[in-house]
């Protein structure tokens, strides 16, 4: 079985490095983020299994991160624990409303620790499971974070990722501009339809060979279809 990878976001150094050792010396594959937008960052460039969020932090809180990361298709299925060094009920509470899986008040043992990472994990297991969507010869594998078409891998931005994660999940149906905004933005943002032409642009490009399977459907939206590659012409350009 592979390690799992935790994202342990603490702004106190000391904590952190005593969490990563011990993650370390457990099995678990942990990467440190000290503030909301490090985190940010780390959680864009790949899914962890797990993410252990301290409540303080510098900027975003940690509970505005479990809000969002939860609010976000793409990340919603991550397990959360929450760290903090208040305990009473109502912050405890407060953090299991935004999302988190558990909740941990400093100081807590390594054991505490693991059990409880142990135990989400293990509840979380089914929907965790590593999928990969294959249409044709394009693959993305949700818990690497890769895509490949004909077994060469390509470079995707977060958006132009979640974007074609949507549409091979659903693929051979079309997706008004609106729905994608929905299912990929998700409903609390505010942007232009154009927007998505722009990403859907950008998502061509990065496909390569692969572009011609993201149609233009007119006067309806967007389709990724296996079939289009058939009557689409080998050669580009
Ligand atoms: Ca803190």
């Amino acid at each position: 079985m592979k390690q799992p990878s935790v994202l342990v976001v603490e702004d106190e150094p000391a904590i952190a490095e005593l969490i990563a050792v011990n993650l370390r010396h457990n099995g678990f594959r942990p990467t440190l983020a000290m503030d909301g937008d490090s985190a940010q960052r780390e959680i864009d460039a790949m899914l962890p299994d797990l993410v252990l969020l301290d409540w303080m932090l510098p900027g975003a809180s940690g509970l505005t991160l479990a809000r969002r990361w939860r609010s976000d298709p793409r990340t919603k299925a991550v397990p959360i624990i929450m760290l903090t060094a208040r305990g009473d009920e109502a912050d405890r509470v407060a953090g299991l409303d935004a999302g988190a899986d558990d909740y941990m008040a400093k100081p807590f043992s390594t054991k505490e620790m693991l059990a409880r990472i142990r135990a989400v994990l293990r509840r979380r297991a089914p929907e965790q499971s590593t999928v990969t969507l294959e249409i044709g010869q394009l693959k993305l594998d949700t818990a690497t974070h890769r895509v490949s078409y004909a077994d060469q891998s390509l470079k995707l931005g977060p958006t132009e990722f979640k974007l074609l994660q949507y549409l091979m999940s659903h693929a051979e149906r079309v997706h008004s501009r609106g729905q994608l905004l929905d299912k990929v933005w998700g409903d609390h943002v505010f942007i232009e339809e154009r927007t998505v032409d722009v990403h859907i642009k950008r998502l061509r490009e990065a496909l390569g060979d692969a572009a011609a399977m993201v149609e233009t459907v007119r006067g309806a939206g967007y389709r990724l279809s296996a079939q289009a590659m058939s009557t689409a012409s080998p050669t580009r350009g």
